[in-house]
């Protein structure tokens, strides 16, 4: 880094920019950010701040720029703290904040949050790390300005920002220069490019399903859109209706608040989730016995009228009358209530020393050398949960479900931070250059490790499938394994 100011001045000038945020002025009454900017010397004294609003409308940036040519002061070297990842992107004739700072020749810009507009969402730091040294603000800062923006970050909460291409996978077939989406036959890719249709959009979604048994794994995207206010309905048809897994996600389904009607077995013949549907925008995932297609509105408008007028008969408001889509029920779970259901239900973790703390992200080990693509798309779906509904932050039960949202666990051997659960969330961290995590820390664990764990982060692969546990770990050892997700799943306290 080119300037030499102290980590300790570092912080005071985040504080400073973060204060000067609250001054913002808003010029109408949409919901738009408080951003403050400071601008200080090569040897950190401030030179400048700048709030939203000092005149109506204008960013801080610009303002703060624009005074620093009116005052003749040499912005060269000097540094900028912006509380608001910098705009890319602005009205007609406007000039986007990033591209005025990168003019400024600046040393380095620390940025306090990321813009979550998906227009924005890193585009503006990845443009400004080609021409200086781009820094965050500490996570503990950086949460103070969301609750300070909540209407704001919480207007884009729902907003489609996948963490992976849907159609990632298919190769050669993406230099078409109009590729028809074909979806694949792997369970693992259907599913991530069911989940990434229902995030993509805003409108109802109606399910026809045989036994549900992929629910769990597309939980948290489901309840993203429940407690959006999105209608879930969904048809269920199996062989076994009194299968216990088919009642336990069941179960599952109707906690997150949707509407669930069984058919008599092998009547749905064709299944998938259709998103708007009985719209103009309305796009269907569909499998049947053969094939696995996308429709999308306008080309298919024909075939998904067909298929609408098929579902309604299960799932329109005539079908599931007086059945009711209520409100999905979150309840906060204490860290006393995580660590006792670690304590109790993992032996390694018997004599251990639990509790909640924030951790770096880079110099985490996982375990796991393979991850799976769809697992690390979930994770940025929770991450976007987690935001818009603070209380879900740490960790909660969705009351009905036996599957609560927990913080990942990483165990301290020596100096090492191993990642123990959570091994997706923690790599999304790493790849969106999120620096700390709120984990469960576990210190004094005298039991091995039941594999090795790898010198970081570079690693690790990405996957679209499943592969199995030799070839995701190194001298895995079943005997040392930690059943952490069964003490999770004591926290539902649901299924007695
Ligand atoms: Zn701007």
């Amino acid at each position: 880094v080119e300037h030499a100011i102290s980590p300790e001045r570092l912080e005071e000038l985040m504080q400073l920019a973060v204060h000067v945020a609250g001054e913002s002025v808003a010029e109408d009454e949409r919901a738009h950010p408080k951003v403050g900017a400071v601008l200080a010397s090569p040897s950190g004294d401030v030179l400048l701040q700048c709030h939203r609003g000092e005149i109506p409308g204008a960013h801080a940036e610009f303002r703060l720029l624009e005074t620093a040519r009116e005052r003749g002061i040499d912005t060269r070297d000097c540094v900028l703290f912006a509380t608001l990842e910098p705009c890319t992107q602005r009205g007609s004739g406007k000039i986007p904040c990033a591209q005025r700072i990168a003019a400024a020749h600046l040393a380095a810009i620390y940025i306090g949050t990321l813009d979550p507009n998906p227009n924005i969402t890193g585009r503006g730091e990845l443009y400004l790390s080609y021409s200086m040294e781009v820094g965050r603000f500490p996570s503990g800062l950086a949460r103070e300005l969301m609750r300070m923006n909540g209407a704001f970050f919480a207007q884009h909460a729902a907003a489609h920002a996948p963490a992976v291409s849907p159609y990632a996978s298919r190769g050669p077939e993406l230099n078409l220069v109009f590729p028809k989406p074909r979806l694949s036959n792997d369970r693992n890719e259907l599913l991530q490019q069911t989940l990434d249709l229902v995030s993509g959009d805003g409108g109802d979604i109606w399910v026809r399903a045989g036994d549900l048994s992929w629910w769990r794994e597309a939980q948290i995207t489901f309840l993203e859109a429940r407690l959006n206010g999105r209608r879930v309905r969904i048809s269920t048809s199996t062989s076994n209706p009194e299968d216990p897994a088919f009642r336990e996600v069941r179960t599952a389904a109707a906690a997150i608040g949707a509407v669930v009607v069984d058919q008599p077995p092998n009547s749905n013949r064709i299944r998938g989730t259709m998103i708007s549907p009985g719209t103009d925008r309305s796009a269907m995932v569909v499998i049947d016995e053969r094939s696995r297609i996308l429709l999308r509105a306008p080309d298919d408008q024909g075939l998904l009228r067909l298929l609408y007028e098929e579902l309604a008969g299960q799932l329109d408001d005539e079908a599931v009358t007086g059945s009711v889509e209520r409100d999905p029920e979150l309840e906060p779970l204490t860290e006393r209530q995580v660590v006792e259901a670690l304590r109790r239900n993992v032996p390694q973790y018997a004599g251990a020393e639990i509790a909640y703390h924030e951790v770096e992200t880079e110099p985490l080990r996982p375990l796991t050398r393979h991850l799976e693509r769809f697992k690390v798309f979930r994770a940025a779906r929770l991450e976007a949960l987690q935001l818009s509904h603070p209380v879900a932050a740490d960790a909660a039960r969705i009351v009905g479900s036996p599957w609560p949202i927990t913080p990942p666990v990483v165990e301290m051997h020596g100096n090492d931070s191993i990642v123990i659960d959570g091994t997706h969330r923690a790599f999304m961290h790493h790849r969106r250059s999120i620096d700390r995590m709120r984990t469960i820390v576990v210190t004094g664990v005298e039991a091995p490790l039941p594999a090795r764990p790898l010198a970081g982060w570079q690693d690790v692969e990405v996957y679209n499938t499943k592969l199995p546990r030799e070839r995701r770990y190194d001298n895995y050892t079943e005997a040392n394994f930690r059943p952490i997700r069964k003490a999770f799943a004591t926290l539902a306290g649901l299924l007695a």
